[in-house]
Order: C-alpha cells, then structure tokens, then sequence
C-alpha cells in the first residue's frame, strides 16, 4: 500500500507532465472505486488545465483553473501510468487499454495520464479549491510531518497523560497526517522508542528524538524514489513504487541494524498490525 514517500514521489513524477498542462481529454470508465466519482466528472475535468500539483498527507490534490481541485488516493493498489510523453530521458509510447485503468486523462502536448487500480480502494472527487479543509476525507487531519507545523512540542502535548502505546498516537491521522504502520515502526527504531511504551510515558526529549526520526525515514526514503524515479521505474512510466530497504520493517528474526545492540527484531501485533521492533535498544515498553 503506497505511503506519504510512495505518494510524494508519484507527485513529483506527474508533476512535470501535468503542471501548466490542459486536459484537453477525460475519458472515466466506470461510476467510482471505493466511492462513487462525483456527478459528470469527465465534462468538469475536459478543458481545464492544472494550476499545481501538490500532496497533502496521501491525497494527490490537482488545482485546476475553473476553481476546483482534482483530490486523488491510490487506495491499496492503484498507480499511475504516464504514457505519450517525454519525461526525462524517457520517451513513453501511448499506452494501450488495460483491464484496470479506470480513469485516463490526455494532456495538451500529448501526455496520457491513467488511473489503474486492480482492487479499486483509490478515490478521486472534486471539490473547491478553498475550501478543501472541508472535504470529508482531508478534514481534521493532523499537521504534515515534513511541515513546519509539527515539532517536539506538538507531539509531546498529543502524547501526554494518554493511556495508549506510544505507536496509536503516531499512527492517529489528527496527530500527524499520513504516517503509516511502516514509516512507525522505522521511526520508533531510530528514534529507540518502543512500540510498545504508553504515549504518556514518552519524555519530552524522545517526543524530539522522534520528530527527528520520523522526518528523517520520509526524506529517505522520498530520495530513494527520486533516485529509482531517475533510474528504471520512470523507463515503463509507472511511478510510485520502489525498492526499500527497511531496518526493522518485515525483518522479524533479523538482528538489528544498530551497531554494537545484537539485539534481534521481534515482531508484536497492536491493534490487527505487525510492530517490528527490536527489544534491546527500543526496550519492551
Ligand atoms: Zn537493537
């Protein structure tokens, strides 16, 4: 399931394709994925032109002329193919139909932009643009964790007195938008935390370390896509998926990456998801 860096790296993708670009036309295939398109979605896209591309949390958000944003999420499955198009060094030839491709989208210039989706849990709608802190799916979401608005002293207030682990308040979208069970566990291991901790037992000074932490496993792995976006995936005009190599992510048994720790990766489930962390250097909460 694509998280904030899989997504960030989609935008950063389509960004050259589609920005200042007009959708001279909008071809939508079926009424919805996991909600129904809004009414005459293709009539209100065709003609328009994209102002910006920009990201907020997991939502691609596309501001278009006539005063409204394309609002899109690619849900457990869906991706984004650029065809018809120069980007980079890579010329892409007009994609051919494929079974999946629910929304496909031609560009003044010549670019193709398709939304396949094989398990359709992505949603796309339309919304005003100034008004979008009122739409329904990006309402009360917490401060972007590579923004300014999110610091050591935002966190620390959400997580104190809270009688919960430490991982549910990290993964509560009102607290920080975007962050998902992979991102989590990676930034509970830099930062030494355990998973497994009660929010209110986190200091001040390891609410910080964590900030820290989770800033810094989102630019690393938003520049391993960048570099995988310049080397092969952007070839085939896919984009948003790439290689990661993970600390304590899907490492159950593993030994621990910190140096001198010998500790090995155990695996705990909360609330239905797989914490991996490793006992010795994060502690057992
Ligand atoms: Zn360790």
């Amino acid at each position: 399931m694509p998280e904030l860096p899989e997504v960030e790296t989609v935008r950063r993708g389509l960004e050259p394709v589609v920005a200042g670009r007009m959708i001279v036309q909008a071809d939508v295939r079926r009424a919805g994925l996991r909600w129904p398109f809004p009414e005459r979605m293709a009539e209100r896209l065709t003609g328009r032109r994209v102002e910006a591309l920009r990201r907020r949390s997991k939502y691609l958000l596309a501001d278009l002329d006539g005063g409204d944003t394309l609002i899109a999420h690619l849900g457990m499955s869906g991706r984004m193919l650029v065809s018809g198009a120069m980007v980079g060094a890579f010329h892409h030839a007009l994609a051919a139909p494929e079974k999946h491709d629910h929304v496909v989208l031609d560009f003044e210039g010549g670019a193709r932009v398709t939304l396949n989706d094989a398990r359709r849990f992505g949603a796309m709608d339309l919304w005003p643009t100034g008004d979008l802190e009122a739409h329904r799916l990006l309402a009360g979401l917490g401060p972007e964790p590579l923004g300014n608005a999110f610091d050591a002293g935002v966190l620390t207030r959400r997580l104190k007195g809270r009688v919960t682990p430490v991982k549910a308040v990290l993964l509560d979208q009102k607290v920080v938008a975007g962050l998902g069970n992979i991102y989590v566990c990676e930034a509970l291991w830099r930062a030494g935390v355990s998973p497994l901790r009660l929010a209110r037992d986190v200091s001040p000074r390891e609410a910080e370390d964590l900030v820290i932490a989770i800033r810094a496993v989102l630019a690393d792995a938003i520049e391993a896509g960048g570099s995988s976006l310049r080397d092969h995936r952007q070839a085939d005009g896919e984009l948003g998926y790439f290689q990661h190599s993970f600390a304590v992510y899907s490492r159950e048994g593993e030994p621990c990456r910190t140096s001198g720790c010998g500790g090995t990766i155990a695996r705990d489930v909360q609330s239905g998801r797989s914490s991996f962390h490793c006992p010795v250097c994060q502690g057992r909460g």
